[in-house]
């Protein structure tokens, strides 16, 4: 990496990579909201970021990482998900507790660190969550699997990956037997919820949209 980057720096590359993924721009009133900090803050830290040539910022349009930017946002991503899966597969962390371990941790694993865990877990493509890991060339493993809400009953489904952003779905899910690669039937699809038939568990469950909208699956 060419210059040396804040752990602030680095989170702000991240959130705008999580924020420009349709390759549009995003507002920085939008940065600001999401890491929930002060208009004025993010202003001077994206004058800061455009200074080393990791965001383009345009009076009125906008930011945008550009390819350095993204580069680098992307080896934050491989570290955190990375360490995700490691709090979860080797020492044993629920899947609603590894965001926060690894938000902190990311910083500060080396490549050496890094090359480890990956292939001490056979490098992976995909975190607890279902997120893909970016490869260390930056690519990202594919993730084509529709929103559960998009599926009509009657259907089988395996669930593939998780929007991880609200600590309370994961809880809920995992009170319920929901976790990557659990299969259930969807029994019934409501205007405001569904209920499906979790397999591992033989029980029926009800899911609220607002959940519902945050898993993706593979249809069987
Ligand atoms: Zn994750």
């Amino acid at each position: 990496m060419a210059v040396n980057l804040t752990h602030s720096m680095q989170d702000y590359l991240k959130t705008i990579f999580m924020l420009t993924a349709d390759h549009t721009r995003v507002p920085t009133t939008r940065i600001a909201q999401t890491l929930n900090v002060q208009p004025a803050s993010v202003t001077s830290m994206i004058k800061k970021l455009a200074d080393c040539h990791l965001v383009d910022h345009q009076s009125y349009h906008g930011v945008a990482l550009t390819e350095s930017g993204r580069t680098a946002a992307l080896e934050m991503i491989r570290h955190h998900r990375l360490l995700e899966t490691y709090l979860s597969t080797a020492l044993g962390y629920d899947w609603a507790d590894v965001h926060e371990e690894a938000d902190r941790l990311e910083h500060y694993i080396s490549e050496e660190f890094e090359d480890r865990i990956a292939s001490m877990l056979g490098n992976p493509l995909y975190d607890p969550h279902g997120d893909p890991i970016p490869g260390r060339d930056g690519v990202l493993p594919p993730t084509p699997w529709p929103c559960l809400l998009d599926v009509p009953a009657p259907a089988t489904v395996t669930i593939r990956r998780v929007d991880s952003s609200q600590r309370d779905a994961l809880v809920f899910l995992s009170s319920k037997g929901i976790t990557i690669g659990t299969t259930c039937t969807v029994l019934k699809t409501a205007s405001s919820y569904i209920m499906i038939d979790v397999s591992s568990t033989h029980k029926t469950v009800r899911l609220p949209n607002a959940i519902v909208q945050r898993l993706f699956v593979d249809q069987i």
